[in-house]
């Protein structure tokens, strides 16, 4: 039995129904449209001078005939184009551009050229092995790239209204039903998840019952069966990645059936994949064993293997889940890729379940590893988001080769610089759940969102000072008299929640959201916490944060920057008997950084030392961690050590 009941008919808002205006987040949304997405355009094409081809259009081209050539880059090189096409359909809903919208529709013309007569869709197998389609589940990533392809229809539909991007995906899940049901493929699953989503997805905006069913049977399927072990021994295996080392069914999560799951495993991408489909899953079909084991997934994350900053995946690895309590912070891998699937599964889990925790956990993500992914102007970007980083041993061939000290122009391997595109375009899907008779604001983010309650469009702004300070009025207008429920999130950080309406008022709490009784054609709701800069411990089994602490305001983690304090973060102590002082105004996006008194350890020279090293005082000025590496170019810090 599932701790939570399942709470019916959430959904998310229209992107074109929410129209975010936040001081903090506005230049990140129009960043999307203005640099990101020409940016990664150019970068497709390999327009970039200086950054590592990505082959992606070029590939696509091939394909289609359109030109001569081999196929280029990894095997699901196309996924680069999938996520651009998914975030350009969100920023079109945020705001109309010709131009961009023209660019699109000629990327789908591509894609759609690039299509095979049965449907199917895969420049990597359509021009290395024509004829050979899922012959290598296991790393071919066939239905990884199906998935984003999918994905990109169901964003393009739903903001434009066209179906004909829609319609050719919609042959290519056709095809993909048809064939996981032959024989063949009756135990068949794939190696990296993503399919599973997007067939969800695909299943909500069509109605089509089998776009679910084939998503429910791989879900049922996974740890189930031996078939990604034994596929390499099948006739029509094609081998695509040589030197991969052996199988390990708990890199693709297929260890055990996805219900008895206890502890997340794996690659750390495929498994937030996969627990967002079981997700949806479970809400959809009421499974209570499958959201069972969505809660105890989620548990072991937050409570055991998830960095402070929404991190996860320590190990470079196998980009993978280790064991409990092992978050190295120097070697850390962190892909934002994995911290927006953990946003995605927590989005779903707050909706399938109707509470507000799991939003705690997303806006930890978003906030600080999805947002410290990419550069302030939109131009380079973080696949690794480690907590220490001491530039000169960040060298080729060692524990931290994958670690970068600054970020990058774009990636031979550039899965997070689209993702956290789309991310950041669909923030809007994040803020607010729509139910029959209830609105629920999950993220305290400006803006004005337009909803529906008993079927009456309802206006709600939000004016918000988060990140900085606790303090939103909310306002909720209807076109005539209604009643309903307005649930307002009180995130888990909030000091002293308070709420005015008419008056002072004690909300009923429902799942972590203070619950308001909205009648009339206007509700009005002024929400005040107090959200001061605290220490954070760790709990002492993580021993890289023994005898450290952090730094966190609100959702927002802070860390230490060479430029702000010198080099030699490791010599720094702070004093966490003296207050943290919060100085509002600091030159990176007017953000307040905090100063705490502290000292630095001074040191004769020699590598070891029978004698104590002395200390001088010293000040320590953190900035948030989202933007690190803005700057020039030095060691940063999370966890700093205790005086
Ligand atoms: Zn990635």
């Amino acid at each position: 039995m599932a701790n939570t009941e399942f709470e019916k008919n959430l959904k998310y808002l229209p992107l074109r129904d929410t129209r975010i205006d936040d001081p903090f987040w506005n230049g990140c949304v129009r960043l999307v449209t203005g640099e990101i997405l020409p940016y990664q355009y150019d970068s497709l094409w390999d327009r970039i001078p200086g950054a590592p081809p990505s082959r992606c259009i070029r590939n696509l081209r091939v394909a289609a005939g359109l030109e001569e050539g081999e196929f280029e880059g990894w095997v699901f090189q196309d996924t680069d184009l999938a996520k651009w096409l998914e975030a350009a359909a969100y920023s079109l809903a945020a705001l109309p551009d010709k131009k961009l919208r023209d660019t699109a529709e000629d990327m789908i013309d591509l894609v759609l050229r690039a299509q095979q007569p049965n449907g199917y869709l895969n420049s990597y197998f359509t021009v290395k092995y024509p004829g050979h389609q899922f012959c290598n589940l296991k790393e071919g990533h066939e239905l990884y790239t199906a998935g984003h392809f999918i994905e990109a229809a169901v964003a393009w539909f739903q903001v434009t209204g066209e179906d004909r991007f829609l319609n050719a995906m919609r042959r290519f899940a056709d095809l993909i039903c048809d064939v996981f049901h032959t024989p063949d493929y009756a135990d068949a699953v794939p190696g990296h998840e993503e399919i599973e989503l997007a067939l969800y997805r695909l299943y909500e905006v069509t109605g089509e019952e089998k776009y679910r069913a084939m998503a429910y049977d791989f879900i049922n399927r996974r740890g189930t069966t031996d078939y990604l072990s034994r596929e390499h021994t099948l006739p029509r295996f094609i081998d695509v990645w040589h030197d991969r080392g052996p199988y390990i069914p708990e890199y693709a999560q297929a260890h055990l059936p996805v219900r008895e799951q206890t502890t997340a495993e794996g690659h750390a991408v495929r498994a937030l994949y996969l627990y967002s489909a079981m997700a949806d899953l479970a809400g959809s079909y009421h499974d209570e064993a499958l959201l069972t084991a969505c809660e105890r997934l989620y548990d072991n994350i937050v409570e055991r293997r998830m960095y402070l900053t929404g991190g996860i995946g320590s190990s470079g690895t196998l980009e993978r889940f280790t064991v409990d309590y092992d978050l190295p912070n120097d070697t850390a891998y962190a892909e934002s890729c994995a911290s927006i699937a953990l946003a995605m599964f927590c989005k779903r889990m707050a909706r399938v379940t109707g509470d507000a925790k799991y939003m705690d956990t997303a806006e930890l993500a978003i906030y600080n590893t999805v947002l410290a992914g990419i550069a302030m102007d939109g131009r380079s970007f973080f696949y690794v988001n480690p907590l220490e980083v001491i530039p000169d041993q960040c060298i080729p061939a060692t524990d931290r080769a994958h670690v970068k000290p600054v970020r990058q122009k774009w990636f031979g391997c550039a899965c997070c610089p689209p993702n956290i595109a789309r991310t950041l375009a669909s923030l809007g899907e994040y803020v607010l759940l729509e139910g029959e008779d209830s609105v629920r604001v999950n993220l305290l983010i400006s803006g004005t969102y337009k909803t529906r309650l008993h079927g009456v469009p309802v206006e709600l702004t939000v004016d918000s000072s988060l990140p900085w300070e606790g303090r939103a009025v909310l306002r909720l207008r209807a076109e005539k008299p209604v009643a309903g429920k307005l649930l307002i999130r009180v995130p888990e950080y909030a000091e002293d929640p308070a709420f005015t309406a008419d008056g002072p008022v004690v909300p009923v709490m429902d799942r972590g959201y203070a619950a308001f009784d909205v009648s009339g054609t206007e509700t009005r709701v002024t929400f005040t916490f107090g959200m001061t800069a605290r220490l954070i411990y760790a709990n002492p089994r993580v021993s890289a944060d023994a005898g450290k602490v952090a730094v966190k305001k609100g959702p927002l983690v802070y860390c230490l920057e060479e430029m702000d304090n010198g080099a030699g973060l490791a010599s720094l102590r702070i004093d966490t008997t003296k207050a943290l002082k919060e100085v509002p105004g600091g030159g990176l996006r007017d953000c307040v950084t905090i100063e705490a008194e502290g000292e630095r350890l001074t040191w004769s020279g020699r590598l070891y030392s029978t004698r104590a090293p002395d200390a001088v005082p010293a000040k320590l000025t953190f900035i948030p961690y989202c933007f690190w590496g803005n700057r020039t170019p030095g060691e940063m810090t999370v966890w700093v050590n205790k005086k």
